[in-house]
């Protein structure tokens, strides 16, 4: 354990952002591994109040953080978390998907790794009006974004006692994009002579992923593929409330819940902060610290079976008794 306390920056945003937020750093301090959080605004409450959705003092404060914890953005989320993103280098988006004993889900056997490259993609912001009834959005892909993702993927498969790796694409019509990502993915493959390497067309996966996931380990692909699989994912294993991510690069990481800020749910008391707590855990094992991870880990798993969860998932608790329950199993 850290003799000094991890400084780790804090961003709870809008909506149930500072709910299940503040439900993680509960479970975080009742680890007994000591944490000085700073917390910083970003969001649509915070243009309202001062201009800006992403305040110099924020940026600055996550910057200087060793990890940070985001809630969510609402409507100024591309102003906020796309610029964090951005700012910290973070090139990789880790989305785990795995389906929880007693959740009632549509696969239990679903339990894969999608790496979303974080950086490029339609996500670039090279979005042009050319007329009012045209419009044009620009697809950036790169060979260097491309190989340190593919890269990425197949380490993080190999460290974690994966054997496949599958790279999803739509390269039979973005051929130029796509064609460049594929041959990129294909190159750092060979590098990897342990692991199976697999290629697949993103809408054959969706449907795949839906009829047998247990077939994905870790998939990698491209910013918007990497999107909207995510969330197909989430929807396998019993909605948005319980899937964590970790954006992680060279030097700077942030963790946030998969889900947004619910503003149907929020101030309620209602949110499930299952993904928040996630966070918290591959928070814990990014700063060194897998036992209090594994730890935090095994108590939501134990809270999720025994059906202590809030109402989405059929509980009966409020976010902060949910908080409480896993604490209570730490
Ligand atoms: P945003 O625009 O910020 O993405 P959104 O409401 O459009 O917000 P999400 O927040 O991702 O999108 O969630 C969609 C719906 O899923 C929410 O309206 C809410 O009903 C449900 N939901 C999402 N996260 C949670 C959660 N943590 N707990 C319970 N329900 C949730």
């Amino acid at each position: 354990m850290s003799a000094k306390p991890y400084q780790v920056a804090v961003i709870g945003g809008d909506g149930i952002g500072p709910e299940v937020v503040s439900a993680a750093l509960k479970v975080l301090e009742a680890t007994g591994i000591r944490f000085d959080f700073q917390s910083y605004d970003a969001g649509d409450a915070c243009l309202a109040a001062t201009g800006v959705a992403l305040p110099e003092a924020t940026l600055q404060g996550a910057l200087a953080a060793e990890a940070v914890l985001f809630g969510a953005a609402g409507n100024s989320a591309a102003d906020v978390i796309l610029r964090l993103r951005a700012e910290l280098g973070t090139f990789v988006n880790l989305r785990p998907a795995k389906a929880y004993a007693g959740v009632d889900c549509l696969h239990p056997a679903t339990d894969m790794m999608i790496v979303r490259e974080n950086t490029e993609c339609i996500y670039a912001g090279h979005e042009n009006v050319l007329t009012p009834e045209v419009t044009i959005a620009t697809r950036v892909i790169t060979v260097q974004a491309s190989e340190r993702i593919a890269r990425f993927a197949l380490d993080w498969a190999g460290q974690h006692g994966r054997t496949t790796v599958t790279a999803v694409h739509k390269a039979n019509v973005l051929r130029k994009s796509d064609g460049l990502f594929l041959a990129c993915c294909r190159r750092v493959a060979r590098e990897y002579p342990a692991l199976k390497y697999e290629e697949a067309l993103v809408d054959s996966v969706a449907m795949r992923m839906v009829l047998d996931p247990g077939q994905f380990q870790v998939i990698v692909t491209t910013n918007l593929f990497g999107d909207i699989l995510s969330d197909l994912a989430a929807g396998l294993i019993g909605g948005l409330g319980l899937c964590p991510s970790a954006n992680l690069g060279p030097r700077h990481a942030l963790f946030e819940p998969v889900h947004g800020s619910a503003p149907d749910i929020a101030g309620k008391n209602l949110a499930n902060p299952t993904a928040a707590i996630l966070c918290g855990a591959m928070l814990l094992r990014h700063l060194g610290e897998p036992q209090a991870a594994a730890r935090v880990e095994g108590a939501m798993e134990q809270c999720l079976a025994a059906h202590e969860t809030t109402g989405d998932l059929g509980g009966k608790l409020s976010t902060e008794q949910a908080a409480q329950a896993v604490i209570k199993r730490l």
